[in-house]
């Protein structure tokens, strides 16, 4: 019998016997059925084991692990604090940076507070809410934003940090609307560094999408996001940085996300050269771990991007999912498939539409009885899980920010001195304390494994395991062990070829 077939079939009846399962339990608790004890048993016992092989039993051959020649080795990298069950990808990964670790705790829940009780209260932050209004209304949000850019801004005058507002203007439907992105630069020291955005927008929402009067208080959606851009913004004013930081609190996401297009269209791309960016990350919707029905994941962060698998997005995306899950044992990170959820949208979609990578992170339940409409208020938010999504994205944004930047692959050729493996070789890089080749099949979302290369004047790998994948990327490791840039994903075909 064919294995696959066999496998097929294991798990099938683990997926069929659990929800069964759980019927025959919860009448079995309410005594409302005869159904002897003994059947109840038999057909349960097995269940949880299929479960189990269902997750475990695959078709695909174990990647091949040993490396049986010189040098370098790939070496199980150092440890890492808060230890944790390694996901799917990186179990062979470990480089961490302290200085990212001692980042995060700088992460403050009355900050974080203070910014969601400030925003809530302006009882609306619609496109047509009022614009005078020092208490009430997007123009009292837009300027408490500024505010508080303002502020970073003050307290470190030797970061050059530029804060300044964008018109948006658009036409929707029979209305003229005028609002502001609000912008917050910190120039990286390194021209090589590049730039990486951090996006959330500050608008909200209630139940009629044309009504700027009503309550709409967009605590979680997006007050969250919101709050979560200016705690990473405040702490990362707190030292120089390789890479440029462009912090942008957006209006408009929610009448068709118009201040991200704009701030793309009028801000980006009408730089001379244009700007480009290495990824955009959307903050939105981050503050609840709570679903309908009473339903809680206080772990779990959900990451959007576009397709295709080998889209830039796509990459970018598990570069931030490797930095979660390195240094964010608290957060469950789980790589989705598609670029928003179906029917939604999101201010990354007005970056990967013009070509730019980017990715958007969300809570992972929604309960859509509290979202755009007035019971989006403080009550829908639970700060701990704010806390956590907010640590785990300072420390993506940090790992983005100050690794060395990419190595430039070079090919895959059969080794000279052991016959038989293949070796893949790269330009050296001065000061870096190792490499990082990350290797992947086609469909994965993750990296399928990870080899840590030592020390760091290595400039070649020689593996028999190469084959087991499609594509590969690198990245160095600096003396810290703060992971870099990656290289673009290439094929290993090409790589052979050239
Ligand atoms: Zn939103």
């Amino acid at each position: 019998m064919p294995k696959k077939l066999l496998v097929t079939l294991i798990q099938r009846l683990g997926v069929w016997l659990q929800p069964l399962c759980v019927v025959l339990h919860t009448i079995g608790s309410f005594r409302v059925t005869s159904l002897p004890r003994l059947v109840r048993l038999l057909l349960c016992a097995p269940a949880p084991l299929l479960a189990a092989m269902a997750c475990n039993v695959s078709t695909e051959p174990p990647a091949t692990l040993q490396v049986r020649l010189s040098t370098p080795i790939p070496t199980p990298a150092p440890a890492v604090r808060p230890t944790s069950t390694p996901p799917v990808g990186i179990a062979n990964v470990r480089p961490v940076d302290p200085a990212i670790l001692a980042l995060m705790d700088e992460v403050q829940n009355d900050r974080l507070m203070f910014a969601l009780s400030s925003l809530t209260a302006m009882q609306t932050r619609h496109v047509l809410s009022a614009k005078d209004d020092p208490q009430r209304g997007i123009g009292a949000a837009r300027d408490w934003l500024l505010a508080q850019f303002d502020r970073i801004q003050r307290a470190h005058p030797d970061r050059n940090i530029d804060v300044w507002t964008q018109p948006v203007v658009f036409e929707w439907r029979r209305f003229e609307v005028r609002s502001e992105n609000i912008v917050a630069v910190f120039p990286g020291q390194d021209v090589g560094g590049g730039v990486i955005v951090i996006g959330a927008h500050y608008d909200s929402v209630g139940a009629d999408q044309f009504d700027g009067i009503s309550p709409a208080p967009g605590a979680n959606d997006n007050a969250s996001g919101v709050a979560a851009l200016l705690e990473i913004a405040h702490i990362m004013a707190h030292s120089p940085h390789r890479a440029t930081l462009v912090f942008v609190a957006f209006t408009a996401e929610e009448s068709g996300r118009q201040g991200s297009i704009a701030f793309v269209r009028d801000y980006l791309q009408a730089q001379n050269p244009p700007i480009a960016i290495r990824g955009m990350i959307n903050l939105d919707t981050l503050g609840s771990e709570r679903g309908a029905n009473r339903q809680r994941d206080p772990r779990t962060l959900r990451l959007f991007s576009a397709e295709p698998n080998e889209s830039s997005s796509r990459a970018f995306a598990r570069q931030v999912a490797l930095a979660v899950n390195l240094y964010a044992a608290d957060v469950n990170l789980v790589m989705q498939s598609a670029e928003e959820r179906t029917g939604r949208w999101g201010d990354q979609q007005s970056f990967s539409e013009a070509g730019y990578a980017s990715a958007r992170l969300i809570q992972g339940l929604e309960d859509p009885n509290r979202q755009h409409s007035p019971n989006d208020n403080l009550d829908n938010i639970q700060l701990d899980y704010l806390m956590r999504v907010t640590r785990a994205t300072l420390a993506a944004v940090a790992m983005l920010a100050d690794g060395p930047s990419a190595p430039v692959p070079n090919a895959i050729r059969p080794s000279d001195d052991a016959p038989g493996l293949m070796t893949f070789t790269w330009a050296p890089m001065s000061g870096v304390a190792g490499y990082l080749i990350a290797l992947r099949r086609t469909p994965s979302l993750y990296y399928d494994q990870i080899l840590t290369v030592v020390p760091g004047n290595a400039s070649s790998l020689t593996w028999d395991g190469f084959g087991n994948f499609h594509v590969l990327s690198i990245a160095a490791i600096d003396a810290q062990g703060r992971v870099g840039a990656f290289s673009p994903e290439l094929s290993i075909a090409s790589l052979i070829r050239r």
